[in-house]
């Protein structure tokens, strides 16, 4: 539901709440694990808001630490595209969307225009096709409110590195990108590093995208901290 939150279709506390409510019976303690020492069976936490250490004695340790976005190696993406992984990317990435808006919507020359109105999504994974739905909604579902900007002014491109966009699924459900033709977004296969003077991104056939907004979400699949 994040991307739907970046499209601001729900606000964030619709989709999040506060564990201490959720689990009546459990103690919640709200730390960072900094070490565990498996012989003495304890665990090291310390706690942002205070320089409290504490050490907590375990019988059974769950180790539930979620995983990193997987950039899948492409240098600057990490660097200088927004991420969709948290509840403040998804804030992040709507207030994005909707300052290029207000900036294009007063921008006289048309090629910074075009660059501002440009929103490119890096990875065809379900994070990314749900970032670039929400991206596409929210620019013009909002262009009725910027009476100056044209339609056809906002391009909204995504660059994957495969045939076949949501490869999770496989490839039996999923057409290959001639069937994306649906979809009202451009689709360039091969994803090549982006090129070093942010913002531009590039594709090996040498086609690049001065951009006003970059999201790199190669999340859908991730590496796992637990490893
Ligand atoms: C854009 C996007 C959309 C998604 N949409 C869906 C969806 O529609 N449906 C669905 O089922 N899944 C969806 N997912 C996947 C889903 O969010 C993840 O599978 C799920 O959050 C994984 O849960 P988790 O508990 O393993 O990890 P997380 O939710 O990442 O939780 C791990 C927690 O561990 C904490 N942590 C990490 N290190 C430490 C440490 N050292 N000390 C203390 N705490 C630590 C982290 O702060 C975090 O709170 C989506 C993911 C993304 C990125």
């Amino acid at each position: 539901m994040l991307h739907e939150v970046a499209a601001g279709d729900l606000e964030p506390n619709h989709i999040c709440n506060p564990l201490r409510k959720l689990l009546r019976r459990v103690v919640v303690l709200d730390g960072n694990v900094e070490s565990i020492d498996l012989s003495q069976r304890r665990v090291t936490i310390s706690y942002t808001a205070s320089l409290i250490r504490h050490d907590l004695p375990f019988d059974h340790l769950v180790l539930a630490l979620g995983s990193d976005t997987n950039y899948a190696g492409v240098p600057g993406v990490a660097e200088h595209a927004f991420g969709i992984k948290t509840l403040g990317d998804a804030v992040m990435l709507r207030a994005a969307v909707i300052a290029l808006l207000e900036a294009a919507s007063v921008e006289p020359d048309p090629e910074q225009r075009k660059k501002m109105l440009t929103f490119v999504v890096a990875g065809g994974g379900f994070a990314g096709i749900e970032t670039i739905g929400a991206i596409n909604d929210l620019a013009r579902e909002s262009l009725p409110h910027y009476g100056r900007i044209d339609a056809g002014e906002v391009r909204v491109v995504l660059i994957h590195g495969g045939p076949c966009i949501l490869p999770e699924l496989g490839e039996t459900l999923v057409s290959p990108l001639a069937a994306t033709s649906v979809f009202s977004w451009m689709v360039l296969s091969f994803l090549r590093p982006f090129g070093g003077s942010c913002p531009r991104s590039s594709t090996p056939s040498g086609r690049i995208f001065p951009y006003g907004l970059a999201s790199g979400v190669t999340a859908a699949s991730e590496t796992t901290k637990n490893s």
